[in-house]
């Protein structure tokens, strides 16, 4: 077996046990496998071993490896430029990190007709005081009512990006604030199923508060070059 899927097994066992320790309901977790900066050799040694949803942070990046691996579901995590909003809306089946009107008008008009709707979930900035990117929690109502209106995006749910904590407790504070908002759109009567949160150092904390895609680069791929 070579590192990454030794590694995947590792994370897969750490996903499972943390279902477990938090009794979770039974839907599935999605290990979305973070390959930004990995080369096209460590991506497909992590298709072979069985993943199948990979995240990537920079279009330019992302667009020749999805051309060698078209049959991989690619899942955009990064920043969004207006300029980049057709390549993305062309060639991912879902974007974590919508956080404007103005580009989710632009994906939605750049989506092709004949491809599924894109899959959408808004980033959510939940420490107020820094400058991430993301929307505020008092905004996501209203863009989660807008996307709605767009037949081209699929609203599914949430992101964040916490500052990293090394204490479990303290990692758990931003995804069950984030649980809070995805179940506050549920009540509001938005058919949303979808928590993006935890990554390689915090992945258990995220699925303890009912994490539904997991995005894991490093835990599977080592360091980034
Ligand atoms: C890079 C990145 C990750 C993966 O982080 P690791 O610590 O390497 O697991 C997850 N989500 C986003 C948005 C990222 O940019």
């Amino acid at each position: 077996m070579n590192d990454i899927a030794a590694n995947i097994k590792i994370v897969q066992q750490r996903i499972h046990a943390a279902e477990k320790n938090f009794a979770k309901p039974a839907e599935p977790i999605t290990l979305l496998a973070v390959s930004k900066k990995q080369s096209i050799e460590n991506i497909k040694k992590a298709a072979e071993a069985g993943l199948y949803a990979f995240g990537e942070n920079y279009v330019q990046e992302a667009l020749s490896k999805i051309e060698m691996l078209p049959q991989l579901e690619w899942h955009f995590i990064g920043a969004i430029q207006s300029n980049k909003c057709t390549a993305i809306a062309e060639h991912f089946a879902w974007v974590h990190s919508l956080s404007s009107a103005v580009i989710a008008q632009h994906l939605n008009h750049a989506r092709p007709p004949d491809a599924a709707p894109l899959n959408v979930c808004l980033q959510v900035n939940l420490e107020q005081s820094s400058n991430k990117a993301g929307i505020p929690p008092s905004a996501v109502l209203e863009l989660a009512q807008l996307v709605m209106t767009l037949p081209n995006l699929r609203l599914r749910g949430l992101m964040t990006l916490p500052e990293p904590s090394a204490n479990f407790e303290e990692q758990r504070k931003p995804f069950r604030q984030l649980a809070r908002l995805l179940l506050d759109l549920q009540q509001a009567g938005l058919p949303v199923d979808t928590l993006s949160m935890g990554m390689s150092q915090d992945c258990e904390a995220a699925i303890a508060e009912g994490a539904t895609i997991v995005r894991v680069g490093t835990a599977i791929f080592g360091e980034r070059l």
